[in-house]
């Protein structure tokens, strides 16, 4: 069923996640040219919208795509690989000897799979907006465009950037950087992907990027661009930052004017008060990461210090499964046991941060119509959910339902913009065992190339 179309979702239990959220039984929805227009009572619309084509919901609960808002499609083909030599101490080594090879060794045809493998779990899993952060030393210039056209052809909705770092050199820096202004300046005049993909400035970290590549970045951006970059995920950014500047991370990215309304730092771990005052005052996004961050054993951010503070905090998967509940699931354990406290990361934290949050982030870059929520006018990119509770389920325990029944598998159905592309479990735009044989047939010459690149014991 293509977008253009008139489609009445019917025979379901709405979660709204509007404000305040509500759950509405027995209830339709009205899709057309890709939004919700229309939402009541089932048998009023039945019996009005009688010429649109007809979606039954078999009772489930329909309810906004999930949206992840900070990724790595390029890390697939991590799956199983095998660091050579000792084990990474730390998360420097653990860059060093894992991600930095990885990411140099893949072509532009690992980088379209991968991203393909990444976006086809996140249909399976209902996740319908992802935030993604590209790196690809020695397939930088096209890269992102290769992505696109995956995220298109999957029928998902993505903001997409090149993160550029000194790491590999100066050439490959200046690399980086083009490819960040020619992809937004293709967004700006194009209508990629229908709309459904926006662009931002990709950093790596402050502890890869110099004082002149900071400013190259300012400067090759427009006013209005924001930045996408790693901040403070451990101890050595600070020191790195320190060291080179005399400042802080924050405060160095302050400085070079990277921070603001449309830029997202990844982690925080790290900050001190200073500089979660400057994330507050300027409006700058922070995004967390808890499996991510227990896998390297770098520490846990204060995401309710943060929250308190006034930072607006998101929640992403950075590179791991494109199941948010998993991650939502791992934020509500991480700060009960990081704190020794069980009062910690409760439901409606959770659901400020990983649902409104989330939300008005990805607003952030599709500015034509809400996200993340079920209103008249807002884009129709929903999920059905088939959760059979055994206990009251109602719009303000729904959170709790989450955290202790709903599993990312009972997604049925993946809609985006009014597209269905998943049906009862069926992938209708992407075939995944054509995928997972092609990911598998690129592998090997990935590790292959990975192990030439691990830096020696
Ligand atoms: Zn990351």
């Amino acid at each position: 069923m293509g977008r253009d179309k008139a489609m009445l979702i019917h025979n379901a239990r709405l979660v709204t996640w509007g404000e305040p959220n509500r759950l509405l039984e027995d209830h339709a929805l009205m899709i057309e040219g890709g939004k919700i227009v229309e939402l009541g009572p089932d048998s009023e619309l039945l019996s009005r919208r009688t010429q649109a084509d007809k979606l039954d919901a078999r009772g489930q609960i329909v309810m906004p795509g999930n949206i992840c808002a900070h990724t790595h499609f390029y890390s697939a083909f991590a799956r199983g690989l095998a660091i050579p030599g000792r084990a990474p101490r730390d998360f420097p080594e653990i860059l060093r000897k894992l991600w930095w090879p990885l990411d140099k060794s893949l072509t532009s045809e690992d980088v379209r799979v991968s991203a393909q493998v990444c976006l086809l779990d996140a249909i399976r899993h209902g996740t319908t907006t992802l935030i993604d952060h590209h790196a690809s030393p020695n397939a930088i210039e096209g890269s992102l465009d290769a992505i696109a056209g995956a995220v298109d052809e999957a029928g998902l909705r993505a903001v997409l950037c090149y993160e550029v770092t000194d790491r590999d050199g100066e050439q490959k820096a200046r690399a980086g950087i083009e490819e960040n202004r020619r992809f937004i300046e293709r967004c700006k005049n194009e209508n990629v992907a229908e709309g459904r993909i926006a662009a931002t400035f990709g950093l790596h970290a402050s502890l890869t990027l110099s004082e002149e590549t900071l400013d190259a970045c300012r400067n090759a951006a427009a006013q209005d661009t924001g930045f996408h970059i790693h901040v403070a995920e451990h101890e050595a950014d600070e020191e790195d930052s320190l060291a080179k500047s005399q400042m802080r991370v924050v405060e160095r990215l302050h400085e070079h004017d990277i921070l603001g309304k449309r830029t997202i730092a990844a982690h925080a771990i790290h900050v001190d008060p200073h500089e979660i005052e400057l994330l507050a005052e300027s409006g700058t996004w922070v995004t967390h990461q808890p499996r991510s961050n227990m896998n390297n054993g770098v520490g846990a951010a204060d995401v309710e210090g943060l929250m308190r503070a006034g930072v607006r905090v998101g929640l992403g998967n950075d590179g791991f499964s494109n199941a948010m509940w998993e991650e939502w699931k791992t934020a509500y354990l991480l700060h009960k046991v990081w704190n020794r406290d069980p009062r910690r990361m409760p439901g409606d934290v959770l659901v400020e941060m990983a649902v409104r949050n989330n939300a008005d982030l990805a607003g952030v870059f599709f500015t034509d119509a809400p996200i993340g929520q079920i209103v008249p006018g807002a884009h129709a990119d929903l999920i059905f959910v088939d959760y059979h509770a055994i206990t009251p389920l109602t719009a303000g325990n729904l959170p709790w339902h989450i955290l202790f029944g709903f599993r990312d598998s009972m997604v049925t159905t993946t809609i985006v913009a009014g597209k269905i592309l998943m049906k009862d479990r069926k992938l209708l735009t992407l075939d995944e065992s054509v995928i997972a044989a092609r990911a598998r047939e690129l592998a090997p010459g990935v590790w292959q190339r990975y192990r030439s690149y691990v830096p020696p014991d």
